[in-house]
């Protein structure tokens, strides 16, 4: 079963009378009225018009999605580790050993070359 997206929506305007300070919620049809809405206090309001407005929807789980990927750590050394093991495949080694020397080599040293001697002797 799909999930529904709304089909439409409505907009509240929200005016604030200048003599009381009384907050007024229109629609936007209520907005273009010529004559105005009265307050409370007795205060005529001319309304400005609002002839467009643009609510963008964004569905919650669409961008709990792009947030994942935004928040995605960046592995320090995975290019370093990316190295070692293809030049260790390259050597002849299979992937998952090299994977493995790659990984024992990085926790001894920091530089690719010293990884590498360390892979290689071992
Ligand atoms: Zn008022």
């Amino acid at each position: 079963m799909t999930k529904l997206l709304p089909k439409r929506y409505e907009v509240q305007l929200i005016y604030e009378c200048d003599n009381c300070g009384c907050e007024h919620w229109c629609s936007i049809e209520e907005s273009v009225f010529p004559a105005g809405i009265k307050c409370y206090c007795g205060n005529n309001m001319r309304l400005e018009p609002i002839d467009n407005t643009r609510l963008i929807l964004s569905p919650k789980n669409k961008r709990v999605k792009k947030k994942k990927q935004e928040q995605k750590p960046i592995h320090d050394g995975s290019k370093m580790l990316d190295d070692l093991v293809s030049a260790l495949v390259n050597l002849g080694y299979k992937k998952t050993e090299s994977v493995k020397k790659a990984k024992e080599a990085m926790s001894h040293y920091s530089t690719l070359d010293e990884c590498l001697k360390f892979a290689l002797g071992t």
